[in-house]
């Protein structure tokens, strides 16, 4: 924002942020779905009312061992859910189902990437081998409180390490398979994690990729792992030595009984190090009760899942937040049956996640703009070629989506008839903060709309003030919610400067948001992100959104960069779309529709056709890569990369670049 821009004088400014983006399309909830809805606008008001005894209500949707004494201890920023209450995450996920007569449910349809390879567990197995899996790692050591580091592939045994960790009261600290052992060591060392559960490798892409070796690498830093549970997948070659031993050898022999002991509501149940898109690590610390609270009533109310008759598939890696919070602990919380896929969605075709879908009548989807811009940039021809008429509601998390992704997603996913419910929430809230309730809403395509119910987000200028509707600023979250992060691992004073220094008593989550005519929300980026162009604040959301309204566009990604004239130029990396041709005027063609659409201050001064972007390995567009490109320096850190390479294709676009105009 002004402030953080050298040179420039924050009261230069009129706005915090420009809001230029207009957008009128509106779909109301369709009539069935709002009839039965589970949560009703009444859910508003009753929170509003009373803030604690509606979560205390959403609690006691949980099976407590003991019922908590306070609902909330707040000392400022520090909170503490259900003092006193006590409970074991992984009999509310397993046990109690079973007991209540559904232990021939399906908990999870497990899709391995090659085709033909998959598993069934009803929530009967899932008991059976999280008390095995807990049993075995009590046998290496594990005691409450200790650290279980986990790094594995998309299998069922991922999800049944989590809850073995949740039900002995160890914390788990799930490592995303597709980083560096660097990145894993440093993770390791950070959390002092004793064991590391892990597999041979995993299938992407259609081949085996090692894991294993990765975890060998890491430890050669880490001494002070005692023991590597390592689960059979690919079945390829890997190196065995005496801290290593097999889940098959060690799980199998277990006792199938295992008694899961309450835990405090303020027990740790894990960390879970941000992607990093933005410096060092940091170890997000969730706890049990107030947690678990949460993920389960807002997968209830968010995409009103029915567990009798829903299938529901949320195509995130567990080793992000959202597989944590709606693969593993929201969904089984509510005794949902669930989809896990293995693979990418590409192998071995374009249409595998549609396929999917097909195949176990998938009613719910929860995915990610990223994907939903490659599905458009593949062509809509590849959906229409499947029968996907089971889905009823259609998720999105991770960035803000662009409004034409949006209205893609709801035809061409959705058949028209499916809500789309925008969710933003990040790690650090553990679960979902602000969205439609798909029974309520009438959505706006790019909205995320309002915060939910029992949650106080707010747009707030320079100076703390809230802006008007129409205006734009910083997104903040003005009192604790069920699950909030405690702290930063071992770092009190880190969480205290991250998130709570910039305004006083309020939790600033570095995202800027717009307020509409009608008080909706529009989350638009990181604040960082922002680009400031002749003393105007504009979001990068807006631009790249302006862009991908081009039938030629599938994706964009702008940034900032420093012009003598007008502080910051914006320039524009973009990928068209399938059917779209190169043409020698498509930068004036673009740059030209980005004017008339936001108006002449956001039109970009440099437009670049790309075939890839740089993204993080959960799918981000990483700007900061191509602030540098744009500004023609050397490039900082890639290690979050996915794909390194993918820069060097774009700086061989640049000379092509010159400015118009
Ligand atoms: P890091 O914090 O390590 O840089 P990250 O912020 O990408 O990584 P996450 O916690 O997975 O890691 O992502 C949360 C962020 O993603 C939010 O702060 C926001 O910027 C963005 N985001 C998530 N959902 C939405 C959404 N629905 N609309 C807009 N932005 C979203
Ligand atoms: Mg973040």
């Amino acid at each position: 924002m002004a402030a953080d821009t050298p040179g420039r004088d924050p009261v230069e400014t009129q706005e915090t942020l420009s809001n230029l983006l207009q957008e009128t399309r509106k779909f109301a909830p369709p009539a069935e779905l709002a009839e039965s809805a589970n949560v009703t606008a009444a859910a508003y008001e009753e929170a509003a009312a009373d803030r604690l005894a509606f979560w205390e209500r959403a609690a006691e949707r949980l099976t407590w061992d003991r019922r908590w004494d306070t609902t909330l201890e707040w000392n400022p920023p520090f909170a503490k859910w259900f003092v006193g209450g006590k409970l074991n995450v992984a009999y509310n996920c397993v046990d109690r189902h079973v007991e209540a007569g559904n232990g021939d449910k399906v908990a999870y349809y497990w899709e391995g990437e090659p085709e033909g390879d998959s598993r069934t567990l009803t929530y009967a197995d899932l008991k059976r081998e999280v008390s095995k899996a807990a049993n075995a790692l009590q046998e290496l050591g594990v005691a409450k409180g200790d650290r279980v580091a986990i790094y594995m592939p998309m299998i069922p045994e991922l999800p049944i390490a989590l809850l073995a960790c949740a039900r002995i009261g160890a914390i788990h600290s799930v490592v995303f398979g597709g980083f560096s052992a660097s990145a894993l060591s440093g993770r390791i060392l950070d959390a002092d994690a004793k064991v590391v559960i892990t597999a041979d490798g995993g299938f992407r892409r259609g081949a085996p990729s090692a894991l294993k070796p990765t975890v060998d690498e890491a430890l050669k830093e880490c001494p002070d792992v005692t023991s590597v549970l390592v689960v059979r997948r690919t079945g390829q070659e890997i190196d065995f030595n005496d801290r290593d031993v097999w889940w098959h050898d060690l799980v199998d022999r277990q006792s199938e009984e295992h008694e899961p002991v309450p835990h405090d509501a303020e027990d740790p149940l894990y960390i879970l190090y941000t992607s990093g898109t933005t410096g060092r690590p940091k170890g997000i610390l969730h706890t049990t009760g107030g947690y678990l609270t949460q993920t389960a009533w807002t997968h209830h109310a968010v995409f009103d899942l029915k567990p009798e008759t829903d299938i529901y598939w949320c195509t995130a890696d567990i080793g992000w937040v959202t597989g944590h919070s709606y693969i593993v602990y929201g969904p089984l919380a509510n005794g949902a049956t669930s989809v896990i896929y293995e693979g990418t969605p590409d192998t071995p075709h374009k249409g595998r996640f549609w396929e999917v879908v097909q195949k176990y009548k998938v009613t719910i989807l929860y995915t990610a703009p990223t994907a939903i811009r490659t599905f458009m940039k593949w062509g809509d021809d590849i959906p229409a070629k499947f029968d996907m008429s089971s889905l009823r509601v259609l998720g999105s998390v991770g960035e803000p989506i662009n409004p034409e992704a949006y209205v893609w997603y709801r035809e061409h996913i959705g058949g028209s008839r499916c809500p789309v419910v925008d969710t933003w929430w990040q790690t650090e809230t553990g679960a979902i903060m602000i969205s439609p309730l798909p029974g309520v809403t009438a959505g706006k395509p790019g909205a995320a709309m309002r915060p939910l119910p029992g949650i106080t987000a707010d747009v707030v200028d320079d100076q703390a003030q809230s802006v008007p509707n129409g205006g734009g600023g910083f997104l903040v979250v003005r009192d604790p919610w069920p699950a909030m992060l405690r702290t930063i691992w071992g770092d009190d004073q880190r969480y205290i400067d991250t998130y709570w220094s910039r305004f006083d008593g309020m939790y600033f989550p570095g995202d800027g948001s717009k307020r509409d005519e009608d008080g909706d929300l529009w989350l638009l980026g990181r604040v960082d992100d922002v680009m400031l162009v002749s003393g105007h604040n504009i979001s990068t959301t807006e631009v790249e959104s302006a862009l991908v309204s081009h039938p030629k566009v599938a994706e964009a990604a702008v940034v900032g960069a420093t012009d003598p004239v007008t502080g910051q130029a914006i320039v524009a990396f973009t990928i068209l779309r399938g059917s779209a041709e190169e043409s020698a005027d498509i930068a004036a063609e673009l740059r030209n529709h980005v004017a008339k659409t936001l108006g002449p201050i956001a039109k970009p001064r440099q437009i670049l056709v790309v075939p890839e972007l740089p993204k993080t390995r959960s799918g981000k567009i990483m700007r900061r890569l191509l602030r540098d490109v744009a500004e023609n320096r050397s490039l900082g850190d890639v290690t979050t990369l996915t794909d390194d390479s993918v820069m060097n294709l774009i700086a061989t676009k640049l000379p092509s670049a010159k400015s118009e105009d």
